[in-house]
C-alpha cells in the first residue's frame, strides 16, 4: 500500500495524505505570510473518496482548488464538520479576494465540494469502493474525527487532530481500535505537557478580575471554532459585574453549535454561558460599546483580521486594560508579535498595546504523555508521524521506534508499506 504525503508533513498546515492511489485523508491550506500554500498535486481525477477529519482549514482549505484539478468524489465527513467546513470555506475565500482580487478558484468550486459531502456518524461502518470505514470521537473541535480505514489487508488509523483530555465544550477522545497495522499521528504538541488546565482557568479568571477591579476592559482574541465558546463557558464561572460581549464569526459558529447540541459535551452550559454574552450588531455597534469597560470575545485569535482589530485600536492607550491570548500564536502572525514584542499592526500602522498582556494555554490538541498513551492504547503495527513541527517530530519519534516502526516524512515523499 502506498501512501503519498501531499501536505501537512514535517510541518502544520495542509494536511493531505493519499492512500493507495484511491483515498484522501484531509484537503487542507496552509496561511502563511507569502499567502496559502496547497497540497503538491497536479491531478486528483482518481480520488474515490476523500475522509475529512474536521472543519478547520489546514483540514479542509484546499478541497476548492481540488475541485479545479479533477475532484468529482464523494468527501465523507458528519453534519457538524460540513456545516462548519461550509462557513470557513467562504469566510476563506472572501479573504483571498481582499488579498489578491481574485483567488485561484471561485464560488462554484465551495458549492461543488459542499455538495460532494457525504453525511456519516460515529461509529458506524461503511464502505467505498472496497474498503470499509469509521468515524471516531477525536475530542478536538465539535465534529472532529480520526478515521479507520479497513482496506482488508491492512488497518489505517488516520488521528487527525486528536485530544483526549476533556474540555468545557467537549469530552477528551477515548475509542479504541483494533488491530491496526498503521496509525498515521498528529504530533503538534510531541515535543510539550501542557500547565495543568484547571490552573490556567483558574489564572485567566483572576487575571480578568484584577483588570475590572482597576476600571479596565479585557480583550480576549478567540478563534472562532470552538475557542471562543470555550472561553465563554470558562467566564461564565463568574460574574464580573460588566457586560461580557462576543463578536466575529465567533457569532456565526456558535449559531451552528446550537442548533447541533448532540455534538458538545454539556449543552445546557453552553446555553448559560451564551446567556450571559451579548453578541455585537455592526462596526456602530463595536465603537459603542469598547468606550465603556466590558469583556471584549472576538475573532481573529491570532489578530490576523476580523472586529479585533477595531477593539485593539480602541484599548491599546490605556495601560489599565488587559489583552489575554487563549490560543496558539504562530510564527509570523499579528498576535505571535504582539506576545513577542508588546506591539502589533492595526491597518499597517504598529501600536504598542500598553496595558498586561499574557498567553494561556486552553489547547484542544494531546500533550505528548497522552499521545504516547493513545500510542500504547492502539499499539500499532507502524506509525507514521504528521502534523507537527520538526523537534515535535523527532521527539516523537525518539519515543517510539524502540517499540514500532516509525516513519517521518516530509511533503512530497512516498512510503511503500
Ligand atoms: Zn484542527
Amino acid at each position: 500500500m502506498r501512501f503519498n504525503f501531499y501536505g501537512g508533513a514535517s510541518e502544520v498546515g495542509r494536511s493531505c495524505i493519499e492512500v493507495d492511489k484511491r483515498f484522501l485523508f484531509d484537503s487542507g491550506l496552509k496561511i502563511s505570510e507569502e499567502g496559502s500554500e496547497y497540497p503538491q498535486v497536479e491531478d486528483l481525477s482518481h480520488i474515490k473518496a476523500v475522509f475529512l477529519s474536521h472543519a478547520h482549514l489546514d483540514h479542509t482549505g484546499a478541497l476548492p482548488i481540488f475541485n479545479t484539478i479533477g475532484l468529482r468524489c464523494s468527501i465523507y465527513c458528519n453534519s457538524m464538520t460540513r456545516e462548519t467546513a461550509k462557513v470557513l470555506l467562504k469566510d476563506s475565500y472572501h479573504i483571498e479576494l481582499l488579498k489578491k482580487h481574485h483567488a485561484a478558484y471561485d464560488r462554484d468550486n465551495i458549492n461543488n465540494v459542499v455538495s460532494f459531502m457525504q453525511n456519516v456518524r460515529y461509529n458506524k461502518s461503511y464502505s467505498v469502493d472496497g474498503a470499509e470505514f469509521r468515524f471516531l470521537d477525536a475530542g478536538h473541535i465539535p465534529g472532529s474525527s480520526s478515521v479507520l480505514l479497513d482496506m482488508g489487508k491492512k488497518r489505517v488509523l488516520y488521528t487527525g487532530d486528536i485530544n483526549s483530555s476533556d474540555t468545557r465544550l467537549l469530552k477528551g477522545s477515548s475509542f479504541d481500535a483494533d488491530d491496526v497495522d498503521v496509525l498515521i499521528c498528529e504530533s503538534t504538541y510531541g515535543d510539550r505537557e501542557h500547565p495543568d488546565r484547571k490552573a490556567q482557568e483558574r489564572d485567566l479568571l483572576s487575571s480578568i478580575k484584577k483588570t475590572i477591579d482597576k476600571s479596565g476592559s479585557v480583550l480576549l482574541p478567540s478563534f472562532a471554532v470552538g475557542r471562543a465558546q470555550e472561553v465563554m463557558m470558562i467566564l461564565n464561572d463568574r460574574d464580573f459585574g460588566v457586560p461580557i460581549y462576543l463578536d466575529g464569526m465567533a457569532k456565526k459558529v456558535t449559531g451552528l453549535y446550537q442548533k447541533k447540541p448532540e455534538y458538545i459535551r454539556d449543552n445546557s452550559k453552553l446555553c448559560s454561558a451564551i446567556s450571559g454574552v451579548s453578541y455585537v450588531k455592526d462596526w456602530k455597534h463595536r465603537r459603542e460599546i469598547a468606550r465603556q469597560q466590558g469583556i471584549f470575545v472576538t475573532t481573529s485569535g491570532m489578530l490576523d483580521g476580523g472586529p479585533v482589530l477595531d477593539y485593539l485600536g480602541y484599548l491599546y492607550h490605556n495601560p489599565n486594560n488587559s489583552l489575554f491570548l487563549t490560543g496558539y500564536q504562530v510564527e509570523g502572525s499579528n498576535g505571535r508579535l504582539l506576545m513577542d514584542t508588546g506591539k502589533a499592526y492595526i491597518d499597517g500602522n504598529r501600536v504598542r498595546f500598553k496595558g498586561n498582556i499574557k498567553k494561556y494555554d486552553l489547547s484542544a490538541h494531546s500533550g505528548k504523555s497522552e499521545l504516547l498513551g493513545f500510542i500504547k492504547r492502539i499499539d500499532p503495527e507502524k506509525i507514521i508521524f504528521l502534523h507537527g513541527d520538526s523537534t515535535a517530530i523527532e521527539s516523537m519519534r525518539k519515543s517510539t521506534e524502540g517499540t514500532h516502526e516509525v516513519y517521518t516524512p516530509k511533503v512530497g515523499d512516498s512510503i511503500n508499506i
